[in-house]
């Protein structure tokens, strides 16, 4: 296949590009390269033949149309969006431009291409979302999960654009037949996550000697998921998911905040120990995000039922490796602090979260 990848310089966006090259498909990468993308996290497949780079924001439908008719992709995978919850309340204006107005353009670019193309019967747009379109859950009640049929309640503004993007897309599909299928996903972690969320926010202000800042209390849980496990999930919905249908995610791998934390702590204390106390004992308590979430859980039955998958990665494992990952590469992370924005966004008083 050749598929359109959007937002291939990012976190799970460049993990996708990696696969689907190392599984043989032609990659098409269109990244309009904001202060989340690094070119460094495809720098592996970037002289591959089957690689190309294009340049674009989806916010520009000419731009779009140009790139569908120079590369006549058999699919696409759209992930490119402003993706940092605490950004989205900081100044939402950015979320609802790229990840509303701009799948919209996704959409209707993907549309004229499949209609000039004669409707091929093979032709997927997935679209990649977000478990947070589905609102918040107990946490007294570890048997309530999300599943597909959960009613949306989005409660930030990313969750709300989210949402939104995914309501475009069904409509896309019942209004012109456009072949569509959506995922999505819990929390992911893993390497060339960007330093400003929560568990490279933790690794690297820890080896910094900083305070590691966990929001209120800590209650709040998450569903965790190693991003290459996500990043395999996806090509597996975009091969064999039914059209018209949506398929969630998850790790199976539920976890508190303050559990995570102490979980990275302790791996850090084995692997690069302090000289004086233990890592856990930087663990510092910032106010809370306004209407965070309590929980997210995800039921991933469908995706398993239907197309065989399970993630492969326990919490446990995949926090290791991504420690280790993080110890081996200051060289990706370093200049990645420095960027516009995110310096002050890591250590107390502001808070972080994915
Ligand atoms: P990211 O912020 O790391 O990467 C986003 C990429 O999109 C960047 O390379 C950026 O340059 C690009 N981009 C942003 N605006 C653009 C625009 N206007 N035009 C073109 N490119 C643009 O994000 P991520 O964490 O890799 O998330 C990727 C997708 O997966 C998003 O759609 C997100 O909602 C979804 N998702 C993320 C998670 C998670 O835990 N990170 C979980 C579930 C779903």
């Amino acid at each position: 296949m050749k598929i359109l990848v959007t937002g291939g310089a990012g976190f799970i966006g460049s993990a996708v590009v990696r696969l689907a090259v190392a599984r043989g498909h032609a990659v098409v990468n269109l990244d309009a390269l904001t202060y989340a993308a690094c070119l460094a996290n495809v720098a592996s497949v970037s002289d591959n033949p089957l690689y190309t780079f294009e340049h674009a924001d989806i916010r520009d439908r000419a731009a779009l149309d140009r790139v569908f008719a120079t590369h006549r992709p058999d699919a696409v995978m759209h992930l490119a969006a402003e993706s940092h919850v605490d950004r989205s309340i900081d100044g939402p204006a950015d979320f609802i431009e790229t990840n509303i107005t701009g799948t919209f353009n996704m959409l209707e670019s993907a549309r004229v291409y499949w209609i000039e193309q004669g409707k091929p019967e093979g032709f997927r747009f997935h679209h990649i979302s977000t478990d947070e379109v589905f609102g918040s859950l107990p946490t007294d009640d570890p048997s309530v999960k999300f599943s597909e049929s959960t009613p949306y309640d989005p409660r930030s503004p990313y969750a709300a654009s989210k949402a939104s993007s995914d309501h475009l897309v069904r409509a896309w599909h019942e209004t012109y037949g456009l072949p569509v299928v959506l995922s999505n996903c819990s929390n992911n972690y893993g390497p060339y996550h960007f330093p400003e969320k929560l568990i490279p926010v933790v690794i690297l202000n820890a080896l910094a000697g900083k305070p590691l800042p966990i929001y209120g209390d800590g209650s709040n849980v998450r569903d965790w998921l190693y991003v290459d496990d996500h990043a395999e999930a996806l090509l597996l919905v975009l091969e064999k998911g039914i059209t018209g249908r949506s398929y969630n995610i998850g790790g199976e791998n539920e976890c508190s905040n303050l559990e995570l934390v102490r979980m990275i702590c302790g791996i850090l204390d084995r692997l690069r120990p302090r000289d004086a106390g233990q890592y856990a004992d930087l663990i510092t308590f910032v106010p809370d995000r306004p209407g965070h979430d309590a929980r997210y859980a995800i039921d991933p039955i469908r995706l398993r039922t239907e197309l065989g998958w399970r993630p492969s990665v326990t919490l446990e494992e995949g926090l290791a490796r991504t420690v280790r990952w993080y110890l081996e590469h200051e060289g990706w992370w370093r200049p990645l602090q420095a960027r516009k924005g995110v310096g002050q966004r890591l250590g107390t008083p502001q808070g972080a979260e994915a």
